[in-house]
């Protein structure tokens, strides 16, 4: 796609208040592959204004109507689907074959179920003599990251406009491109001007201005939990609704009895994917003593698989990191995990062989690693596994919770039913029961301070609505 010097208001490109740009940066080699507006305050307050127009008519449109437009947005995403593989490849560093599959895939797909959903869903029900009535709860800002930059905008854009909402999004400052492609496919799916708008800007400025902004009633924020505090004390302030879905540490639990060459296979497998940049990365691995040293060895084996490489490159399966930025924070905590004394069993805070240019990172395997160490507790959104050792259930349930997240997980067993008692004793919004898949209709969401709400499926639509009840 030709990038936009421009931002999408009211259903069409309009150029930005201020002159200031944003470069955007090809991850495998550093280089600046476009340049998008940097927007400011002014911007926000008209596409806002804009979002705040077009409100009435949108949630007064039948749901049957706003489901056919979801449709048509779901059927344009998909024709171009070639092309936002490209992009997410281009400006995330994502290998092709992954952002075929997962960033341009899974958004298509949650658009569609979005586009059922709309035309499904119960917006009345009757409670003893009340009739309660499930509203749009009016503006959304978006704010999204730059990890599944296109599956993150549609898991709130979907489900607002199925509710009824109007939305102005705000996408991360090193993924903007897609944004872009994905404004294109919603003029071309005939959604009305204003419903969905674009302001295209750094953090502090451009989301911190929408957050702000009185003409937004919910704000729907995916990112650290850093700036996720942040936004969470300004909408308490000014009583707007919130909706946080933040970082995680998430424990994958082998249990005695498992497949244990699967589990560590898989574990492996969903750690590498993105170059490790996934809120929901099982980026624990605790194993029973009596099996540890045996688990360390297969992930050692399975990392040799991921040799860092040319995203573009469709045979390769670890593409670089997002930024410099990004992979110097994370080379930073693989020093502080050898400082600490985790046994480095795989990778180390080097560039890879050849990858010198652009923000590669080797795929590392920490062993010996304890709860209290710093790896064991922050988020490093690197292709960074920790394998750690249990003695029993009980130490397992509190080393899996003994961290201030609680976004996702994983449990093997030899028996679902061992795996499912488990599971029910982990203070976190998703378990995988034995390697059980992701489901695009499932809430997705935190405990403590992974988060507050869910998304995706009809949990994620709840989230839009607000309730009306009319006694007779
Ligand atoms: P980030 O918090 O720096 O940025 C996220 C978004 O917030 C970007 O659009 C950014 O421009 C904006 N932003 C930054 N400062 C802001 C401010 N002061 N006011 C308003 N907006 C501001 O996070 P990131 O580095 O882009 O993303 C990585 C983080 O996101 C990781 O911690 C990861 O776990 C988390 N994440 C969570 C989920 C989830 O669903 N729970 C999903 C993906 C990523």
């Amino acid at each position: 796609m030709k990038p936009h010097d421009a931002m999408f208001i009211d259903g069409g490109w309009r150029p930005a208040a201020g002159a200031e740009a944003i470069e955007v940066r090809n991850p495998a080699d550093g280089q600046v592959i476009a340049t998008v507006p940097a927007g400011t305050a002014q911007d926000v307050d008209d596409a806002v204004r804009a979002a705040r127009a077009a409100l009435p008519g949108w949630s007064a449109t039948p749901p049957a109507e706003r489901a056919a437009r979801l449709a048509a947005l779901r059927d344009r995403m998909a024709a171009r689907i070639g092309e936002i593989a490209e992009t997410v490849t281009a400006e995330l560093g994502a290998p092709l074959t992954f952002s075929t599959r997962v960033h341009a895939g899974s958004p298509v797909a949650v658009a569609g179920s979005y586009a059922e959903l709309a035309a499904s869903y119960a917006f009345e029900e009757k409670l003893g003599t009340s009739t309660v009535l499930l509203e749009p709860v009016g503006v959304v800002g978006a704010i999204t990251p730059w990890n599944y930059p296109l599956h993150q905008i549609v898991a709130k854009v979907a489900p607002a406009l199925a509710a009824g909402c109007t939305v102005v999004l705000k996408p991360a400052e090193n993924t903007p491109l897609v944004a872009q492609l994905f404004a294109e496919c919603v003029a071309a799916a005939g959604i009305p001007a204003g419903v969905f708008n674009l302001v295209t800007g750094l953090g502090p400025v451009a989301g911190q201005a929408l957050a702000e902004h009185d003409g937004v009633d919910l704000v729907s924020f995916t990112g650290s939990t850093a700036v996720g505090k942040k936004i969470g004390a300004i909408a308490g302030a000014a009583i707007k609704r919130v909706a946080l879905e933040l970082g995680g540490k998430s424990a994958n639990v082998i249990l005695p009895g498992a497949d244990l060459a699967r589990a560590v296979k898989t574990n492996v497998a969903n750690v590498m994917a993105n170059s490790g940049q996934t809120c929901s990365a099982w980026t624990r691995m605790l194993v029973h003593a009596d099996r540890y040293d045996e688990a360390v060895a297969r992930a050692a084996e399975a990392i040799a698989a991921y040799v860092p490489g040319d995203p573009t490159d469709e045979t390769t399966r670890l593409g670089p990191l997002v930024s410099a930025a990004q992979r110097d924070r994370v080379r930073g905590y693989i020093e502080r995990g050898v400082a600490e004394g985790a046994r480095l069993v795989a990778g180390g805070p080097e560039a890879p062989e050849g990858r010198e240019q652009g923000y590669y990172v080797r795929p590392t395997l920490f062993a010996d690693v304890t709860p209290d160490m710093t790896i064991a507790q922050e988020e490093i959104f690197g292709p960074v596994l920790s394998v750690l050792r249990y003695e029993d259930e009980d130490d397992a349930v509190r080393i899996a919770n003994g961290t201030v997240y609680g976004l996702a997980g994983g449990v093997w067993a030899a028996d679902e039913e061992t795996a499912v008692a488990f599971a029910r004793r982990l203070e976190t919004g998703q378990v995988d029961i034995n390697g059980g898949k992701f489901n695009l209709l499932a809430p997705f969401g935190g405990y403590k301070q992974s988060g507050v709400g869910r998304e995706l499926g009809p949990h994620g639509l709840a989230e839009y609505l607000q309730t009306k009840s009319l006694q007779f």
